[in-house]
């Protein structure tokens, strides 16, 4: 891509955006996997592709090569969305109004990983290079929670100077220089099935017990110091005229620090089921822990922000965002990481997640000169 320009930027991300690919359906996310792979192969990068497992797609990893030599750029991207197919024909189609360009992932996070690539293009198209080399890493299961990446997330980040991940950018424009913990939570309940008409009397019911814990679970939420816990998704029962034997249900907590995770932890085990003849089980899932801002981070954000300025904008400032990303991982092990370097926009994981036209430009570039201008010594670690 010798010229930046947002049509060009923005019918590469549109590329991305037409193939759905839901973390659940391995072949979809294979479907983008192709596409990233293409757009790898036309800039010379060496390819490795490791196989998905247990219904998750496939690990692709893209090699550029750089004018020095020793450990590079990790740059991390998903390419699974929480959209089931079927998004895009319905209530989100591809469509611009205005500066909004609208897509299932286009924010979270297709457009962050098309103008990494577009950035590395248009190097590659203009006969420059990127100071060290970097490898691009785009996982097929972000979306919930990296179960099968992470192993390899980690490996790779020890072997790398620096970490950059294109997630989207928060609050129209800031970098996100820490990340809070995320901890997954699973919940059985399990009474004593009846027929609902006949022997009501003689059942438990397994979703009354699990609604009763859903209060209690979210009852301890505490927005004065953002530990939150949220029940995204309850399963039960298998008929309406039967009293429910089994329900299950994932919590999703927001934990800012170690020491939540452990107290959210010890109260999520202590629960008990009302009802002594309906069994509860609480079972960890998984837990991203919390990244912090050290001293390299904050030179990464600080050479980020004024080369934003020599190409004429302003990145809006530090953030800490709530939600997690692989970045959590790498910050965790003290890689030096800058997150939230993709795209401006909103709704993620909504029908109105749309990425701004007008950050293509600008956002890109100033991918290609953090390509170019990252040296050995923003990967010392601190
Ligand atoms: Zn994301």
């Amino acid at each position: 891509m010798r010229d930046l320009t947002p049509e060009a930027l923005l019918s590469a991300v549109n590329a991305w955006v037409a193939i759905e690919s839901p973390t659940q359906d391995a072949d979809a996310v294979n479907r983008v996997a192709a596409h990233a792979e293409g757009l790898l192969r036309d800039i010379g990068a060496g390819i490795e592709r490791i196989p998905g497992e247990n219904g998750i797609g496939d690990i692709l990893i893209g090699r550029v090569p750089g004018t020095a030599n020793g450990p590079g750029i990790l740059l991390l991207g998903h390419m699974d969305t929480v959209h089931p197919a079927g998004t895009l024909a319905g209530p989100l189609p591809m469509r611009v109004e205005g500066d909004r360009a609208y897509g299932p992932g286009i924010y979270d996070m297709k457009g962050g990983n098309s103008i990494a690539f577009s950035a590395l293009a248009h190097l590659h198209a203009t006969g420059r290079r990127p100071h060290l080399p970097v490898t691009v890493m785009m996982i097929p299961d972000e979306e919930i929670g990296s179960p099968f990446s992470r192993p390899t997330i980690e490996a790779e980040a020890r072997k790398h100077a620096v970490v950059l991940v294109v997630e989207p950018s928060g609050d129209f424009g800031r970098i996100t220089i820490a990340r809070h913990g995320i901890a997954r939570y699973h919940l059985k309940t399990t009474g004593i099935p009846a027929h609902a008409g006949a022997y009501h009397a003689n059942g438990r019911s397994a979703i009354r017990e699990m609604a009763r814990q859903v209060l209690a679970i979210e009852a301890m939420t505490d927005y004065e110091r953002n530990v939150t816990l949220n029940v995204g998704v309850i399963e039960g029962g298998t008929h309406e005229n039967m009293v429910p034997l089994s329900c299950t249900a994932i919590v999703y907590c927001l934990v800012p620090l170690p020491e939540h995770e452990a107290e959210v932890r010890a109260k999520l085990l202590a629960l008990k089921s009302h009802d002594p003849e309906v069994k509860l089980e609480v079972t960890p899932g998984l837990y991203r822990p919390s990244f912090v801002k050290s001293p390299a981070i904050q030179r990464l954000y600080d050479h980020t922000a004024a080369l934003a300025r020599e190409i004429g904008f302003e990145v809006k400032g530090e953030r800490v965002a709530g939600g997690g990303s692989d970045g959590n991982f790498t910050g965790a092990l003290g890689v030096p990481t800058l997150d939230g370097l993709g795209v401006l926009g909103d709704g993620p994981h909504t029908h109105q997640e749309y990425l701004l036209v007008s950050c293509l430009v600008p956002r890109t570039k100033l991918l290609v000169r953090l390509f170019e201008t990252l040296d050995a010594s923003f990967g010392v670690k601190a």
